[in-house]
């Protein structure tokens, strides 16, 4: 997982660029969890994120057995 091909964002003109995730939240199998040092694809424009289907599946795997977890830390969230 060292690059991610650009390639034209589906929801604006905008072009998905790699991004290299230091801590990166993102929601699976309804859990929080964040991606830390995977290269991911991210909109120049919109912001939108494209994730790799390998980091999903590591997503959902660590979100349903969170002992898979490289480390944890407290996530705390911001709600209106
Ligand atoms: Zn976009």
């Amino acid at each position: 997982m060292t690059d991610y091909p650009a390639h034209d964002c589906d929801f604006c003109p905008g072009t998905v660029e790699a991004f290299y995730t230091h801590h990166e939240p993102l929601k699976v199998s309804g859990t929080l969890v964040l991606i830390e040092g995977f290269t991911i694809g991210k909109c120049n424009r919109c912001g939108h994120r494209y994730f790799p289907a390998e980091v999903l599946k590591r997503a959902e795997q660590v979100a349903q057995d969170t002992a898979k977890a490289s480390h944890s830390e407290t996530v705390p969230i911001v709600a209106a």
